[in-house]
């Protein structure tokens, strides 16, 4: 740590700061990786060099152009001294910005003979990973440990590279600040054996060279393309540069385009022909009229930014020193209850305070006192209230976020369904944030920026005293202590496609649960091609044989069919996506899109356009049918009327009332606490989830054995929930049928409400493994469990959602198998209290 000695806080800064930055008064700038501010002298100068000078456009013979044409060649040189670049081995391009110097790198590869391959880091800020849109094959690094690899295997890389390759990665990323390595500017290149094609290197300085030199001296280890953002450095002007190893400039040979000031002469008429410029690289690629006034510009910038903070050098020790503070202030808060506030997305090997892992940027996002995450959103107006300059979301880096936040390209995918944009307030979906908070400093930071920045933090989101109708978000019951109860999940079966197959979650994976029911559970169903209606086993029994199951590392569907196909050509497995891809649909243009009925009631479901899928089902079930999919249902803050429709018909039944086995839920008992007005939850009539009891189904099958019938599978009630009692239950002890009173069960840390008895019908009778039909379990059902003319068996169940949605619990309600189920039943004790700490917190 020796090299770390010169890095220290430079105080002249906060004299500067009052002085040349006076737009900066009351508040505080946190976002410089967004761009940094401009000095007062800064405009000043320039506006006196305008006045003073007259500039005309370059190209031509007056003064005012050629003094333009000199001043311009001048600042190149002066922009290429900043970085020891030395001007025999580099040029200097003026653009826009940073992204249109990657683009035209990108257009100059896009030319080759052969096009390119591209490889570009994690880390890229999207202006470089769009190039990959223009490749013939990439490919995304997702570690530095990758890029190693690649690096190292040069043999078997030797044998893929059929074409040009262009290497792409940020030195800096602008999402954590991140420093990566800067060996591989070179050494992609230099590993000679690699192949015929050779490999090019471009560096995006964009976010580097704000905070911290870069050397160029040596045009060997050097990139061959580099971009930056001038006023990413200066905050004024709004200017990009491009600068080009010339060894690597024939690459450029191959562009088609040219314009304005890049040809030496155009023919048009009759004959197609023009001399493109040759004598600098510069030349040829300035497309039109250079921004003539910015470049001037950018020569007062350069002089008062090293007026102001000498070198780059002394920039970077002063930034690191205060990125460390930042980075130690915000990770060292705590909650009251010694949890911590923030979250900080740090690279692994980056060090705060060593400016060669790690560059000024912290990027975080908070906790509140049980876990849960504080939307970034609200970060945002709060910062904006107080004063504070800070960025938040997806920070122009899809990789980076991703990786941070865990989330997986389904997943994102599926939130971009759900509604979530970059920059709209759907910032924490399935329980995670989809975007960050980030607070970058820049030369003329000071550490009163970043005290005040972690005051601020402290002050609104480090909870010292728990609320105290938030101190427990799980409601205590002491009346019912939870090892009281004989009952636990023993499996849990969602049916991702309606009336087909059920399948397993696995054991030791908590499953989310929602208001609509289990996540995945009948998201999608069958629809009859003449009619529109939804398909059912009842009428077809071989849907049992239709066997979906998610995957979710790999955000896919898989279906199976366990059936015989008619056809010889049968496809074996589909695969579909999770995210709900609105280009997998039907908009009516393959085959008329129908309103899909299930159960009479129109639904609005979406019809996959595939032929193949269709003719999977099809062949499978021996009906013309398609597969459609409910929209996407948002997280629990949406309840639109196209949520509502989802899963709501899905599983119709009557009201509460109607559907009571009598002496369930004694009339005389109404629920005094769940007045409508104070109801904690929504409570809609839907019948999301499907509980049965293991107990029960072993009562049933005494029974039915008793008269020789087929014993049933639990399979056959087709309940997402089956609960069992405990083996160390005395025998005789069992308790069948004991979920027709329960009115509440605790289910883990989650809360559902049973909804009454389901009414069964024969589709009980299809053996779920064969898809054959046999009389058993009805009969004996009807026999048993008749009430009123109608067969029950199991209860449905609807789960509760924590009024207070702050608390991890509540963001991401899930369940496992194992899970302890504590039923509270009507008129006990236990039940007013749990009402009563519903509807408190
Ligand atoms: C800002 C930034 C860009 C894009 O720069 P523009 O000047 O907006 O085109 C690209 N990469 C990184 C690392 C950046 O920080």
């Amino acid at each position: 740590m020796e090299e770390q000695g010169y890095i220290k806080y430079n105080e002249n800064v906060e004299n500067i700061r009052l002085r040349e930055y006076p737009m900066l008064h009351g508040t505080t700038y946190l976002d410089h990786a967004g761009t940094t501010l401009y000095a007062k002298s800064l405009i000043e100068r320039f506006s006196a060099d305008m006045i003073s000078n007259l500039y005309g456009n370059p190209h031509s013979a007056s003064t005012s152009s050629q003094l333009s044409t000199r001043r311009i060649e001048d600042i190149r040189l002066r922009l290429l001294g900043l970085f020891n670049a030395d001007p025999e081995m580099f040029d200097v391009i003026f653009v826009a910005n940073a992204t249109a110097g990657i683009k035209l790198v990108m257009e100059a590869f896009r030319d080759q003979e052969d096009g390119f391959w591209y490889g570009y880091h994690r880390d890229s800020h999207t202006s470089l990973v769009g190039v990959r849109e223009a490749a013939k094959q990439h490919r995304c690094f997702t570690s530095d440990a990758e890029v190693e690899r690649w690096l190292d295997d040069d043999k078997k890389h030797a044998g893929n590279l059929q074409r040009p390759a262009l290497f792409a990665y940020p030195a800096q990323s602008n999402m954590n600040g991140r420093r990566l390595p800067l060996d591989w500017c070179y050494r992609p290149r230099s590993t000679e054996n690699r192949s015929k094609q050779p490999v090019y290197i471009l560096l995006d300085a964009a976010s580097f060279v704000t905070t911290s030199p870069l050397d160029l001296s040596d045009g060997d280890v050097a990139p061959d393309f580099i971009v930056l953002s001038l006023y990413k450095m200066f905050g004024f002007p709004d200017l990009g540069a491009l600068i080009v190893r010339k060894a690597s400039a024939h690459v450029f040979n191959r562009r088609r385009y040219f314009g304005g000031g890049t040809v030496d002469m155009v023919v048009c008429l009759k004959e197609q022909w023009h001399a493109k410029k040759s004598e600098t690289l510069h030349e040829q690629l300035e497309d039109g009229t250079l921004p003539i006034h910015s470049i001037v510009a950018l020569n007062s910038a350069i002089d008062v930014h090293q007026e102001l903070f000498g070198s780059l050098e002394q920039i970077s020790g002063h930034t690191a020193f205060l990125a460390k503070e930042l980075y130690d202030g915000l990770s060292s808060l705590r909650h009251g209850n010694g949890m911590a506030v923030c979250e900080v997305y740090k690279g692994p090997s980056s060090v705060y305070g060593d400016p060669r892992t790690q560059g000024p940027i912290v990027s975080f996002n908070i906790r509140n006192c049980y876990g849960g995450w504080v939307s970034n959103a609200e970060v945002e107006k709060l910062s904006a209230v107080k004063n504070f300059q800070v960025r938040t979301g997806g920070l122009c880096n899809p990789g980076g976020i991703a990786s941070f936040l865990g989330l997986a390209p389904w997943e994102m995918k599926q939130n971009f369904s759900a509604g979530q944009r970059c920059g709209n307030d759907n910032d924490i979906m399935g329980s995670k944030p989809t975007g960050m908070i980030r607070a970058s400093l820049g030369a003329m930071s000071t550490a009163e920026d970043v005290n005040s920045f972690v005051e601020f933090v402290r002050g609104f989101y480090a909870q010292q005293d728990f609320p105290l109708s938030m101190q427990a978000p799980v409601p205590s019951l002491p009346a019912k202590p939870p090892t009281a109860s004989p009952f636990h999940v023993e499996s849990l079966t969602i049916y991702p496609i309606k009336s087909c197959a059920g399948w397993q979650v696995p054991l030791g994976k908590a499953w989310e649960v929602r208001r609509e029911g289990l996540v995945w559970d009948r998201e999608w169903c069958l629809i009859h091609q003449g009619t529109g209606a939804a398909l059912s086993q009842k009428r077809y029994p071989k849907m049992a044989l239709i066997r979906p199951s998610i995957d979710l590392d790999e955000g896919v569907l898989r279906i199976r069919f366990a059936g015989s196909l008619q056809t010889t050509t049968p496809t074996p497995e589909l695969a579909l996506p999770l995210s709900a891809d609105p280009t997998l649909f039907s908009d009516g243009s393959t085959f008329k899109q129908k309103t899909a009925k299930v159960c009479g009631d129109s639904i609005t479901a979406k019809t996959y356009k595939s032929i193949e899928i269709s003719h999977f089902f099809t062949q499978a079930l021996g009906v013309a049918c398609h597969l459609a999919r409910f929209p996407v249902v948002g997280n629990g803050s949406q309840t639109s009327a196209s949520s509502r429709h989802s899963k709501a018909h899905l599983q119709p039944h009557q009201l509460p009332a109607r559907l009571q086995i009598p002496g369930a839920f004694p009339d005389t008992q109404p629920v005094p606490l769940l007045s409508a007005a104070k109801r904690p939850i929504l409570l809609s009539n839907e019948s999301p989830i499907l509980t049965i009891s293991r107990s029960s189904i072993n009562r049933l099958n005494e029974l039915i054995k008793e008269d020789g019938g087929k014993a049933a599978q639990a399979e056959v009630f087709r309940a997402n929930i089956v609960v069992a009692e405990n083996l160390e239950s005395m025998p005789g002890a069992e308790q069948p049928y004991a979920e027709d009173h329960w009115r509440y069960v605790q289910i883990g840390h989650q809360f559902f409400e049973m909804l009454g008895s389901c009414r069964r019908c024969q589709m009980v009778c299809i053996d779920q493994y064969t898809a054959e039909k046999n009389e058993e379990p009805y009969v004996t059902l009807s026999k048993t469990r008749r009430f009123d003319g109608k067969v029950f068996f199991g209860q449905h169940t609807c789960h509760m959602p924590f009024h207070d949605v702050s608390s991890p619990l509540a963001q991401n309600p899930t369940i496992s198998v194992g899970d302890l189920v504590s039923p509270y039943q009507d008129g006990d004790s236990a039940t007013g209290l749990l009402l009563e700490s519903l509807v408190n917190t």
